[in-house]
This record gives C-alpha cells, sequence and structure tokens, in this order.
C-alpha cells in the first residue's frame, strides 16, 4: 500500500477521534426553546414534543433552576398565549402583563447568569395567525409589519432580553429593528439574532401544536423560503448581514445542512445558529423509540453534522439530555 492510502493510525484511539471535529458540542452553543403561556401556574405537556411541557411564569423556577445547575446557559422564549384578545396587530405580543415580557423580567430576576433570547413573531397574537399586518384582500402589508415587529422586538429588549429573534422574516426588518435598538438606546446592550433562512418546512407541526400558531386561512409560503431555494437562502444571508444582524441563523437545520455550510461561508464574521426543529427533535426521538438507533447517539450525531457544517450554535429541544450526556464519558 502507498504511504497516502494509510488514514486509519490518525483516528484509531477514541481521543484521537475526537480530535478529528474542527468543533465539539459543549455547554455554552446549546440554547433550549421553551414555551411560556399566559396561565402563571402552567404545567402542560405538549404531546406531540415529547418531553416539553408549556411551562407559566411562576414555574420557571423550579423548571429552570436545576438545568442551571447542570450547565443550561440559554433560553429562547416562545410566548403561548391562550387567554388574551389578539387582534390585526397583535398587540398581546408585547402585553407588559403577557407572558414573554413576564417571563423576561422574571428569569432576569431569578437567574442573572442567565442569557435570555426572546422569540420576536407576531403569528401567536394576531386574529388572523399571520406574522404582519394585512392589506384587505389577506395578502402581507410590509411596511406596517416590519414597523410592528421591531416595536415588539423593542419592547422585549426593554424588558431585558439579551437577544431579540425575529422570525418572521418580513422584508427589512432586521434593519427596522436594529435602528429601534439604536433608538431606545439599546443598541450595543441587545443581540439581533435573525432568523436569515428560515424555510417553509414539514417540520414545524409539534411547534405549531405547542405554540398554537397555525394560520387560520393560508400558509406562510409567501415569507418562509421554498426548500429548494439556495439562492434565495443565500440572499437572505447577506440581506441580513448588511442589515445589521449579529447573529445568523438556518432553520430547520438537518435538512439544511448544506445552507449552514453556504451561511458559514458568506458570514465568516458572525456566529452562525441553527435551529434543530420540533419535527427534527420528534423525528429522532421517534425512530429510537422504533429501534432504529440509540437515542444519545442519534442525537450527538445529529448535533455534529450541524457543527461540521458551520454552526457555532444550536437550538435544541435536546439541551436538557445533552446536558447530562455531555457530563458521561462518551
Ligand atoms: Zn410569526
Amino acid at each position: 500500500m502507498e504511504i497516502s492510502s494509510i488514514l486509519q493510525g490518525g483516528y484509531n484511539h477514541p481521543l484521537a477521534r475526537q480530535w478529528q471535529a474542527q468543533r465539539q458540542l459543549d455547554k455554552n452553543m446549546l440554547m433550549y426553546p421553551i414555551f411560556i403561556t399566559d396561565d402563571p401556574q402552567a404545567e402542560v405537556v405538549i404531546p406531540s414534543l415529547p418531553g416539553q411541557k408549556r411551562w407559566g411564569v411562576d414555574k420557571l423556577e423550579g423548571f429552570l433552576g436545576p438545568l442551571i445547575k447542570k450547565g443550561l446557559k440559554s433560553v429562547i422564549l416562545f410566548g403561548v398565549p391562550l387567554n388574551c384578545q389578539k387582534d390585526e396587530r397583535g398587540s398581546p405580543a408585547d402585553d407588559t402583563e403577557g407572558p414573554v415580557i413576564q417571563a423576561i423580567k422574571k428569569l432576569r430576576t431569578l437567574f442573572p447568569e442567565l442569557y435570555i433570547a426572546a422569540d420576536v413573531c407576531l403569528c401567536e397574537y394576531t386574529s388572523h395567525g399571520h406574522c404582519g399586518l394585512l392589506h384587505e384582500d389577506g395578502t402581507i402589508n410590509t411596511p406596517p409589519s416590519v414597523e410592528r415587529i421591531a416595536e415588539v422586538a423593542v419592547n422585549y429588549a426593554k424588558a431585558g432580553a439579551h437577544c431579540v429573534a425575529p422570525s418572521d422574516m418580513m422584508d427589512g426588518r432586521i434593519r427596522a429593528i436594529k435602528l429601534g435598538l439604536m433608538g431606545a438606546g439599546l443598541g450595543n446592550r441587545c443581540t439581533l439574532m435573525s432568523y436569515s433562512a428560515k424555510f417553509a418546512s414539514s417540520l414545524y407541526g409539534p411547534f405549531r401544536d405547542a405554540a398554537g400558531s397555525a394560520p387560520s386561512f393560508g400558509n406562510r409560503k409567501c415569507y418562509q423560503l421554498p426548500p429548494a431555494g439556495r439562492g434565495l437562502a443565500r440572499r437572505a444571508i447577506i440581506r441580513d448581514v448588511s442589515e445589521g444582524a449579529d447573529i445568523i441563523m438556518v432553520k430547520p437545520a438537518l435538512p439544511y445542512l448544506d445552507i449552514i455550510a453556504s451561511a458559514s461561508e458568506l458570514a465568516p464574521n458572525h456566529p452562525l445558529a441553527c435551529y434543530q426543529v420540533s419535527g427534527e427533535y420528534a423525528m429522532i426521538v421517534a425512530g429510537a423509540k422504533a429501534g432504529v438507533y440509540d437515542l444519545k447517539t442519534m442525537a450527538f450525531e445529529s448535533a455534529d453534522s450541524m457543527l461540521r457544517a458551520g454552526a457555532t450554535l444550536i437550538l435544541s429541544y435536546f439541551t436538557p439530555q445533552f446536558l447530562e450526556w455531555l457530563d458521561e464519558e462518551k
């Protein structure tokens, strides 16, 4: 055999196998998505998202305290309003008594070290279930939508969010939010994480179940990207960098590893997040239950694929398990 044929000597030891990674999963890279509802005492199982619950503000201490002890560093909050008066412009989104703002304030007090990101989205708060304001014919009216989304983002930042993360995919909203944060004197205190390449995926089903956010008519295809749209995703990433995003995100993760790789090439100077969405999580859990693979091994394989593609931050429902698994011997 030729010298150049021999590779196995370089990775025959378990430690040497780990050294093959450019980046290894650690606890700082994990952001845990959490559903906050408006009943302060809620602790409600979400059947399609195994192991995850909808939480009330009063339950957050008991829920997150033990995870923080295990090394949880950051969360991203999703509001699930069940008792509010929804309207055309999503007024309850930044209601100071609403679940998200209440949760931000509570978590800042309870856990000063915890990094708190807030998803910014109007879908859960509008009467029509779309992520913006509509024209009379039901199509999205972009300028006032962007203005409203920026207003909500700034109010989350004012409440104490370390990071605001708009998931709406409206044109121009990154610039509007950045200017809004600057105008509120928060430009240097709040991170802007853009869902830059968010695809219209079949993998959001369990999330919609959890958040109660299916649109009342139509779909979100006019603003979420078509799954085959690689060029479009690249343009969206370039745009959001130029509009002032501090972190770029690709969502979902596993079927879009090529887009993560594109993002790491297009935005090499930014942290790069990916969202292992509800359907990816449910799929991995279901496969393990069906005996297709071992859950832990597959969960690590999925995270490693994202890191290999270039991600530096992973939003994952596996976060509590990863915190335990990372303390164990691999
Ligand atoms: Zn939305």
